[in-house]
C-alpha cells in the first residue's frame, strides 16, 4: 500500500499541473489514465457504483465527485479539485487535492485551502495506535471551527486495503470519545471537505456531483494514512523516508 501511496501521489503531482485554464477535466481524466496504464495500475474510481469517470474533478461550488466532461473548459481563477483513487496488486489507493488556477490567490480561497489542508493535518498526527477514531474526527472539525470554516458533514473518510472504502467510516466531526480504537496496521483515508459559507449540499441531476446549496467554494485535501508502531504514516507521499 505504501508503494501504491507513492505512485498515486507522483500522478496526482502530474495531473494537477496539467490543470490549467483551457484545459477540460476530460483532459485531466485522460492524462491520469494514461499515467496509471504506465505504472500498470487501474482507476479505482471507474465503474465504482457506476461512477462513469477516470477520476473526479470538481470545480468550484461543486464538491466531490465531479465527472469529467470535454465540455467543462477550466477557466482563470477556478477552484479545481482532483481526487484519484488507483488499484494495484490487488491494493487501493485514493487521494485528493485542490489546486487554484489564478496568479495570486484571493486571501477568502488561500484561507479556506489552508484551512482544509491544517484540518487534515491535525486529523493525521492524531492517527496514533490507542487513540479513538473519534480523536481525528474532533481533531479536524475544531482546527475547521477556529478557521472560521465549516466541514460539509455529507461526505466522510474511509478505511481502505483490498476495497476502496472499508470500515471504519471516518467523519470529519463528532465528539472525541467515539469510535474504534485505532490499531497498528489500520489504514485510513482521512478526508476533510470545507467551505467557507452554507455546509449544505445537494446532488445535481447526473446523479454524482455533489454542489454546495448556495454556490460557495469548497475545498477537499485527502492522504491515506497507516497508524504503524512510529505513529501516523502519510502513504500518499512522494517522500517515503523514515
Ligand atoms: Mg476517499
Amino acid at each position: 500500500m505504501q508503494e501504491n501511496g507513492r505512485i498515486l501521489s507522483v500522478i496526482l503531482t502530474k495531473v494537477k499541473h496539467q490543470a490549467k485554464p483551457g484545459v477540460s477535466t476530460m483532459d485531466l481524466a485522460e492524462y491520469a489514465l494514461e499515467l496509471m496504464t504506465r505504472e500498470k495500475c487501474k482507476p479505482a474510481f471507474l465503474g465504482y457504483k457506476g461512477f462513469p469517470g477516470a477520476i473526479c474533478v470538481s470545480v468550484n461550488d461543486e464538491v466531490v465527485h465531479g465527472i469529467p466532461n470535454k465540455k467543462r473548459i477550466l477557466q482563470v481563477n477556478d477552484l479545481v479539485k482532483i481526487d484519484v483513487g488507483i488499484r494495484k496488486d490487488g491494493f487501493f489507493a485514493d487521494m485528493a487535492e485542490t489546486v487554484y488556477l489564478g496568479g495570486e490567490i484571493p486571501d477568502e480561497i488561500d484561507t479556506l485551502m489552508k484551512s482544509t489542508k491544517n484540518a487534515l493535518m491535525a486529523g493525521i498526527r492524531n492517527a496514533i495506535a490507542g487513540n479513538t477514531l473519534g480523536k481525528i474526527s474532533r481533531s479536524i472539525e475544531k482546527s475547521v471551527e477556529n478557521s472560521g470554516m465549516s466541514v460539509i458533514r455529507r461526505f466522510v473518510g474511509h478505511g481502505i486495503g483490498r476495497s476502496l472504502h472499508e470500515k471504519p467510516p471516518v467523519p470529519n466531526f463528532g465528539p472525541e470519545n467515539q469510535g474504534p480504537r485505532l490499531e497498528v496496521g489500520m489504514v485510513l483515508a482521512i478526508e476533510p471537505i470545507v467551505t467557507n459559507g452554507d455546509p449544505e449540499v445537494f446532488i445535481k441531476n447526473d446523479g454524482w456531483t455533489a454542489v454546495t446549496r448556495h454556490g460557495n467554494l469548497s475545498a477537499h485535501f485527502e492522504h491515506m494514512v497507516a497508524v504503524t508502531e512510529c505513529g501516523p504514516k502519510i502513504l500518499t507521499s512522494t517522500c517515503q523516508a523514515g
